[in-house]
């Protein structure tokens, strides 16, 4: 059975844009025959804003887009929080290190700027020069019993296959890998996973079928399936959603902030009329879709560049993305 995800942060209200991508989850499924699920990526900390769950899932209930099914804790339409799965990343997290996939790395903050201005100098991309990859096993035990803080990196250079770095929506990436980070942290010193290891590890678990997600994450997609790969596992099919844009080609946003859902809410909007809008905003009228799962222009400015936000229903004159609800 395909099964899918909508899997937003709970860094603040849901806007137009979170929407539809759980719009497209949900229809995507129904397509299948599938079913999706609401996973919560609440593993930063430093960006959880409190209430923003609740705002997220009243505006999902309030869309009528129902997740199929949750853990089951906290009544069958409890989400999955990974705050509450974190033995789970730690397994996975000890399963790389003991294949070699990873290493602890005791790097402080000042070490870590030093390095990555060295190298800016140098003119390289480069952030790290892997210094603790070298450290002996008993140098490393010794610093763990000792409670040094540290946190727990890929080993880029273990990893022996590269799966191509294809997507459903944008074809094949040529040289995806090109601009990947020396050895990215999977687990934080505060033992917390990084959203990268915590979105492999759930997609993984869960047994998601297909990633649908905004055309942002697409720069993650080769990390992503390196970390597939040091695990052994094969990777989900991914389907990355070009975003609205304004007119100018920025990021949707009303005039200064974001495009919140509660707005429409609380505006009176019919939930069909803006689910409609986001249903169909952004597919370039150039293209034939018939036949295709995902036809869309590969380049989100020239797929959405025909995009005009929903007005608020007490706006008198045209609308225009500037002047969404709100503002
Ligand atoms: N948690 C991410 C976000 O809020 C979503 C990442 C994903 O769907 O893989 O944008």
């Amino acid at each position: 059975m395909s099964l899918l995800r909508f899997a937003p942060s709970p860094t603040g209200a849901l806007h137009l844009g979170g929407l539809r991508m759980a719009l497209y989850n949900h229809l995507y499924s129904r397509r299948l025959g599938g079913k999706w699920i609401l996973r919560i990526e609440d593993t930063d900390s430093t960006r959880f804003v409190p209430g923003a769950v609740d705002g997220i899932r009243h505006a999902l209930d309030w869309a009528g887009l129902e997740y199929d099914y949750g853990p089951g804790k906290g009544g069958p339409h409890a989400p999955y929080f990974q705050s509450e799965r974190l033995d789970l990343y730690r397994s996975y997290t000890t399963k790389l290190l003991s294949s070699g996939h990873a290493y602890r790395c005791f790097c402080s903050v000042d070490t870590l700027t030093a390095l990555r201005e060295k190298f800016a100098r140098a003119g390289s991309s480069t952030s790290y020069d892997r210094r603790c990859l070298h450290l002996t096993e008993e140098e490393v035990a010794r610093r763990v019993r000792a409670g040094e803080r540290h946190v727990v990196r890929l080993n880029n250079g273990a990893i022996k296959v590269r799966r191509p770095t294809t997507d459903l929506v944008f074809g094949n990436l040529k040289d995806a890998h090109g601009s990947l980070a020396t050895d990215p942290i999977l687990l934080k010193s505060d033992g917390y996973p990084t959203y990268h290891l915590a979105n492999v590890v759930d997609d993984h678990s869960m047994g998601i079928t297909h990633v649908l997600r905004g055309e942002e994450w697409i720069t993650s997609l080769p990390l992503h399936l390196d970390i597939y790969s040091a695990l052994g596992l094969e990777p989900p099919q991914f389907a990355h959603i070009p975003i609205i844009l304004n007119p100018d080609g920025t990021k949707m946003s009303k005039r200064n902030g974001d495009v919140k859902v509660e707005d429409y809410i609380r505006q009176g909007w019919e939930k069909s009329a803006l689910l409609n809008w986001l249903a169909l905003v952004g597919w370039g009228t150039q293209h034939d879709l018939e036949g295709s799962e995902f036809e869309v222009e590969p380049t989100s400015k020239a797929a959405l560049s025909n995009a005009e936000p929903p007005a608020a229903a007490s706006e008198k004159h045209s609308p225009t993305m500037k002047e969404a609800p709100g503002t």
